[in-house]
């Protein structure tokens, strides 16, 4: 689907509904619980349409009903309305190949996440929703190579951070043109900070005011986050994107307020009142993301860690490295660094359930190349030249944590593991050791961090003190603090990572280059230009 075709379908959804009027939703012909015929006051599809959670024989789509996205409610009527669905192998939709029903509820924000099984493998698919005369645009995605099957090449992109306010979302649009098999976003999707009219620039630490100013208070409820979603979700660049491509969706701190961990709110906030907000923001993004019914939101958490296998050539085991953490060490306060929690032997990252598990799936897995789709930066990384300031937030503050996944991929002489990260808002490519830089031991898994689609606004190509930053980091291969993505393209004989950036993302039209390009070859864990 082009800009073009986008904006055509708005305006002929303007012409019908300058004849129809504005009407409430009201049933003609009800259907199960559902009413089948509704009538919009506007176009109840101005969030778009999503895929997610590819497989080899399906995948999840995705749309939500709000004629007027950022009302309580999104301006529907508390009554469940149908919605239907089509698939299609073109994207004219000639060749229709299954149809049917879905509810959309009110008591999950009138969302649709519809489970599609019986595919075939690692082929692109077409599908659009209909609720009473309202069509939505169309989405693309692919379905996962086969089982044991030989793909020759494999390719993703890894994006996230996209705070409404710091940028436009011009990384989006250009993501969208990627030829790609599927997108991780590893979160901070949406940012929970009330809405401002100026911001600190993080190149030049001036103040500027934002590009976009969100609404609202400091999200705390669940129509709060949901507003929020709503908001993002009209860009036209972030709907081509999830329009384009199927994404697994994580999520990191931002989703729910920075730096909370597990059932620890980042302030004094009381846990039983932290678990409220929690359970607001989980409910919020299991409705606005492409998930399955695995994910569905119990006592207030989601299920997100899952596992995605690529044919022979990759196993991504996503993690969710925020529901299930012990609290940060030290206050996370980075000027009470060091302090003896850094090694508390009961610290968690995953919690025991979700780290079992990730050691037993890398343990077994058979592919050629396995990739930790996750958040905060696991390499050990030297901020400062006294090495009195490091991320109590990232896995170097769990270190204990920490120590037990490179033992357990030492042990097990992994040498295929490629770490996915985000969080950072720059890009960088590292090599994993166990201490710094300067060890000249052999690494033990390799690191690209993702910058961010919009968080941080225009960023330089060397940022503050990066020069420095580099010095200190001979482990680190490239550093880089402007805004976009990092696509990945994976065949049996090379990992390649390509660093994407804009130019800027405060005005329309940001022009895309690639600032790097690295590999990792299978059996040599490291970062090797590319
Ligand atoms: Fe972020
Ligand atoms: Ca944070």
């Amino acid at each position: 689907m082009t800009d073009l075709d986008i904006e055509r379908a708005r305006q002929s959804r303007r012409r019908l509904l300058k004849r129809f009027g504005a009407l409430a939703a009201a049933s003609l012909l009800p259907w199960r619980d559902g009413l089948a015929q509704p009538v919009f006051a506007d176009d109840p599809f101005r969030l778009g349409v999503a895929a997610g959670d590819p497989a080899p024989d399906g995948f999840v789509i995705w749309t939500r009903l709000t004629p007027r996205p950022l009302e309580p409610e999104g301006g529907m009527p508390r009554q469940a309305v149908e919605v239907d669905w089509e698939l299609a192998r073109d994207d004219r939709f000639r060749d229709i190949i299954a149809s049917g029903k879905a509810i959309a509820h009110p008591l999950l924000g009138h969302s649709v996440h519809v489970e599609l099984s019986g595919l075939q493998p690692a082929r692109s698919y077409w599908y659009r929703f209909r609720a009473g005369r309202e069509r939505s645009i169309t989405g693309h995605a692919r379905t996962l190579p086969a089982p044991g099957s030989q793909p020759a090449r494999l390719r993703f992109a890894v994006a996230g951070c996209q705070h409404y306010e710091q940028g436009l979302y011009t990384a989006h649009r250009h993501l969208s043109r990627e030829e790609l098999d599927f997108v991780f976003c590893y979160g901070d999707y949406i940012y929970e900070y009330r809405g401002r009219d100026f911001q600190v620039d993080a190149a030049s630490g001036e103040l500027l005011p934002t590009a976009r100013r969100s609404q609202g208070q400091e999200l705390m409820t669940l129509d709060d986050y949901r507003r929020r979603y709503a908001e993002a979700k009209m860009d036209l660049d972030l709907m081509q994107s999830h329009a384009r491509h199927a994404w697994f969706c994580s999520w990191d701190d931002h989703e729910t307020v920075n730096n909370w961990a597990g059932e620890h709110a980042p302030d004094d906030t009381p846990p039983e009142l932290f678990a409220l907000r929690r359970a607001a923001a989980a409910q919020a993004f299991y409705e606005m993301m492409p998930l399955r019914k695995t994910s569905f939101p119990r006592d207030g958490r989601l299920q997100l860690y899952r596992r995605a296998r690529c044919g022979e050539l990759l196993d991504l085991h996503v993690l969710d490295t925020r529901s299930w953490r012990s609290n940060q060490a030290c206050g996370d306060r980075w000027d009470n660094y060091p302090c003896d929690g850094v090694r508390d032997p009961k610290a968690s990252m995953l919690g025991a359930a979700q780290e079992r598990w990730l050691f037993d799936g890398l343990a077994a897995s058979t592919t050629r190349w396995q990739g930790l789709a996750q958040q905060i930066m696991l390499a050990d990384f030297q901020r400062d030249a006294t090495r009195e300031r490091i991320n109590l937030d990232a896995w170097i503050g769990y270190q204990l944590p920490r120590e037990r996944l490179l033992d357990h991929v030492q042990q097990r002489r992994l040498g295929n593991v490629v770490v996915l990260t985000g969080d950072e808002h720059q890009h960088y490519a590292l090599d994993i050791k166990r201490q710094g830089g300067n060890s000249s031991a052999a690494p033990l898994m390799t690191e690209f961090v993702a910058t961010s689609i919009s968080s941080g606004g225009d960023g330089s190509p060397v940022g503050r003190g990066g020069e420095a930053l580099l010095r200190r980091n001979p482990h680190c291969h490239f550093y880089n603090q402007q805004r976009g993505y990092v696509v990945c393209d994976v065949d049996t004989k090379r990992w390649q990572t390509e660093f994407r950036v804009l130019d800027q993302v405060r005005r329309p039209g940001g022009v895309l280059s690639t600032a790097a390009r690295f590999v990792v070859e299978p059996g040599r864990p490291g970062v090797q230009k590319g």
